[in-house]
């Protein structure tokens, strides 16, 4: 024991951090049951962001499941105080959401679609009813808004507090003045913490360090991409006859917010390029730190406050605030065990959004801890997204830049980042920039989303309606159906599986059998115990010892981790991600075949090289290992090139291309095509908390092979009785509505499911989409074809087309 302190010797679990995100794990771990936990704060509870943010509780999220969660915490909030006798200053006055334009129109009522579905009552009001709600409010340029009459606001150090009486009640100790100064480990696990009054050893380490949670992962070797940026408010003198039941007003077009606060009004923003700040530059005791104000910046954001709020321009502004907060590359938090350290659980990184999202991501981490997995899909948040070079501080500054503005920003469809990109490239890259491609983000990696034709410029244009590359990426399926596409598949994660017991291991990990001949590519998952989807991938038989596993860009780190964590000790089995050392062309559509056979030797017919082999061919001068799969329904090989090789490659191919039909295709033209097959998308069709079964996926599953597969036992009792939510293929009648996502599904009036994905099908010339539907007599053919079905978009209901099989059929098109 630290004798000045008292600090144990060691606890179950340490969480470092006593801001509101590490208060509500411990919290929640309590609830649980667990009372040997112990909460390390360096300085005193709340001082490092918790206590001066604004206190805003909004429901309403970007994604059905971070929605859940957020509106978790509102309902946990309005039930702390009376639970721990600890005043938290939570109250429900409504929210109000403002749209000034078509657009955000279009946004607020796609929200209040998928609130709905989730019993979030949201209100839509015309520019006079929204006046009617918030007397002060400027509605000359409005179009309407969105009222959520649940969402709350209040005092976020008071329900820190709370959370902490709550934690204690249940155990928990919670120990101020004690900096943690390193993670103690072995073996690739946790085992306690370094702190300023001496070593706790611990079963577990929790990472709830905020702005500072980047350089608690890197004090054991986790990647926590976060960087802080300043975050502004001010707070006006009283204003006159503001009610105190005033709603949160949020004006998402001026990137403002404006809360009642004791008769005065809050009033904060996002503006859309913020200043980054280095913690590292602040002094180690920063604590319940300000940052000076800097009124140029800060400017044109009081001007757009008076405009849509004059009685605020009229007011005295009485405090100037500048505070840090930590952002994350991709706007979403960082939450889970990390990929890197077994028993290092992290909840950081939360993008001004943290008071909301805490009782949600503080419920599911305790929970996660607890049962070893986490309670529901959370791969939004997951660390398991997250790329390595994401620490580099460089980018993460000037992502920062870009992000905190996002949170206001139009959430267009297709929407790209704009800053720190360029930096992970395929060797492809500038040969596709000369041929017009457009670029997207994914996983860090700059890859085709379209290509625009000659004279065009490679530039979005966003809209909710059909967007500028329409027709070049019709133009690009058409080929890939018709003729022959070329897609620049080289993000693919690609790990080289290799030793003795390769076979043994992969087998026990796969749901399919891959004990199969050298040159069988296999489709599978990999699932957890319960019988949930882990990953979705082909695994190629190189040769007796050795197995190519390919999965997509964004699980590389995840399905690398719970690979290598599922080799048994003693078993003979190495991996290793050869991602970067080859490259990945995919030669689709009825034209590949001839194609192929004019640069290279090899033989491409049905019967020498049948659907889902590989082998290595001569291709131009080089020699590359050709996959017959397909991703898009057509006749196709994938090709992996070593990186040298590359560009030679892809010139020989295009050269000889022309007279086949082919034509560049991109990652838009790539989702349009798979989702008229009804092809799954790991991380939106299929998740930890869908089975193969429930997904249609069941013709993958070797329940028969010898040794099982981790999660056949659930998914063999499941087998059993009917599947009351299953995945179902959308097909709007409309050919004019575009399907994205999170769009609810009505049966004769009810509402029974979710789009989980969705994109316009070029062949089928309307919107395709993907989603669950429940019943819980169970969903079958019958079923489906009894109901009238609808989608509802944007609050308004479409009749569509629902169907286990996809309007495409692959075993035509798959020559
Ligand atoms: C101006 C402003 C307005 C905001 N408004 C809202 C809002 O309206 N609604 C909303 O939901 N969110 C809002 N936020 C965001 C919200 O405040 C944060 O997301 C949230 O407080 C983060 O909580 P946390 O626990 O992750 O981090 P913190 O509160 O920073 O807690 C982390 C703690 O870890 C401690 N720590 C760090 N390193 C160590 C170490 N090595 N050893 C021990 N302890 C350590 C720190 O001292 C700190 O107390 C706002 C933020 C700002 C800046």
């Amino acid at each position: 024991m630290s004798e000045e302190i008292g600090l144990p010797a060691q606890a179950r679990v340490v969480i470092v951090g006593g801001g509101i995100a590490g208060l509500s794990v411990a919290y929640h771990l309590a609830k649980l049951g667990w009372r040997d936990v112990l909460l390390l704060e360096r300085h005193k509870l709340t001082s490092g962001t918790t206590w001066h943010a604004a206190g805003l509780v909004g429901q309403l999220r970007a994604t059905h499941n971070l929605t859940r969660l957020a509106k978790y915490t509102a309902e946990l909030f309005a039930r702390l105080e009376t639970e721990t006798g600890v005043a938290t200053g939570f109250r429900q006055r409504g929210s109000l959401a403002v749209a000034a334009t078509e657009g955000r129109w279009i946004e607020l009522k796609r929200g209040a679609s998928m609130a709905r579905h989730f019993g979030l009552e949201a209100q839509l009001m015309t520019p006079t009813e929204a006046r009617n709600a918030w007397p002060l409010l400027n509605v000359d340029d409005l179009v309407g808004g969105l009222f959520i009459p649940k969402d709350g606001q209040t005092n976020p150090v008071d329900t820190a507090m709370a959370l902490a009486r709550g934690a204690r009640n249940g155990g928990a100790r919670i120990v101020e003045g004690v900096r943690v100064t390193g993670i103690a480990s072995r073996n690739g696990t946790a085992t306690g913490v370094r702190t300023s009054h001496g070593d706790v050893a611990a079963e577990i380490v929790v990472n709830c360090a905020g702005l500072w949670g980047h350089a608690v992962g890197r004090m054991a070797g986790v990647t926590i991409p976060l960087h802080a940026a300043e975050h502004f408010y001010v707070v006006t003198e009283p204003i006159a006859g503001l009610s105190p039941d005033t709603p949160v007003l949020r004006d998402p077009d001026g990137a403002n917010y404006f809360k009642e606060d004791a008769g005065k009004l809050l009033v904060g923003w996002f503006e859309p390029v913020a200043r980054p700040w280095d913690e590292r530059a602040a002094p180690d005791d920063f604590a319940f730190g300000t940052l000076p104000v800097d009124m140029d910046h800060i400017q044109p954001q009081l001007e757009k406050a008076a405009a849509r709020v004059p009685r605020f321009g009229e007011a005295g502004i009485r405090t100037f605030f500048n505070g840090p907060e930590s952002f994350t590359p991709d706007d979403r938090y960082l939450l889970g065990e990390a990929p890197e350290l077994r028993n290092f659980f992290v909840a950081c990184g939360f993008n001004s959004i943290g008071i909301q999202s805490s009782g949600g991501a503080g419920m599911v981490l305790a929970q996660w801890i607890v049962d070893g997995h986490p309670p529901m899909d959370l791969w939004d948040v997951d660390i398991r997204r997250v790329m390595p070079f994401q620490a580099n501080r460089a980018y993460l500054r000037d992502r920062t830049g870009e992000t905190l503005g996002l949170l206001y920003a139009m959430h267009w469809p297709y929407r790209q980042v704009e800053t720190a990109r360029d930096a992970r490239r395929s060797p492809l890259h500038d040969r596709l920039a000369v041929l017009g491609a457009c670029f997207g983000e994914t996983a860090g990696w700059e890859r085709a989303n379209w290509f625009a034709p000659p004279g065009e410029d490679a530039v979005y244009a966003y809209s909710y309606g059909r967007q500028n590359w329409h027709d070049a990426s019709s133009a690009e399926h058409r080929a890939a159906r018709q003729a022959v596409a070329l897609f620049d598949q080289t993000s693919f994660a690609k790990f080289l599986v290799q030793g003795r017991d390769a076979e043994r291991v992969l087998n026990r990990i796969c749901a399919n059998d891959v004990a199969v001949a050298p040159g069988k590519v296999v489709y599978t998952q990999w699932l957890n115990a319960r019988g949930g989807i882990e990953a979705d991938l082909t695994v190629t038989r190189l040769d007796a010892t050795r197995f190519l596993v390919v999965t997509s860009a964004v699980c590389q780190t995840r399905d690398l981790a719970w690979l290598t964590r599922h080799i048994p000790e003693d078993a003979h089995c190495g991996v290793t991600d050869v991602t970067s050392g080859m490259a990945v062309l995919g030669v689709m559509g009825p034209n590949a075949r001839p194609l192929l056979s004019q640069v290279s030797p090899g033989d491409f017919s049905n019967d020498a090289f049948p659907f889902m082999t590989s082998r290595e061919i001569d291709l131009g001068y080089a020699r590359v290992r050709a996959s017959r799969v397909t991703y898009v329904g057509t006749l196709g090989w994938e090709l992996y090139i070593p990186a040298e090789f590359a560009a030679h490659v892809f010139d020989t191919l295009f050269d000889s291309g022309e007279a086949f039909g082919l034509k560049l295709a991109g990652y838009h033209a790539l989702n349009s095509l798979r989702l008229e097959c009804g092809y799954r998308h790991f991380g939106h069709d299929i998740t930890d908390e869908t089975t193969p079964l429930e997904a249609g996926l069941g013709f993958a599953v070797a329940f028969d092979k010898p040794g099982g597969f981790i999660g056949r036992e659930a998914l063999a009792a499941q087998r059993g009785s009917p599947l009351t939510r299953r995945l179902v293929s959308v097909v709007l009648d409309d050919p004019e509505p575009l399907l994205l996502h999170d769009e609810p599904l009505w049966r004769d009036g009810e509402r029974v499911g979710i789009t989980s994905s969705g994109m316009f099908g070029h062949t089928v010339d309307r919107s395709v989409g993907l989603g669950y539907v429940h019943n819980s007599a169970g969903v079958d053919a019958a079923w489906l074809a009894s109901g009238r079905w609808e989608v509802e978009i944007a609050c308004e209901r479409l009749s569509c087309r629902v169907s286990l099989k996809a309007p495409v059929d692959t075993k035509a098109v798959r020559g």
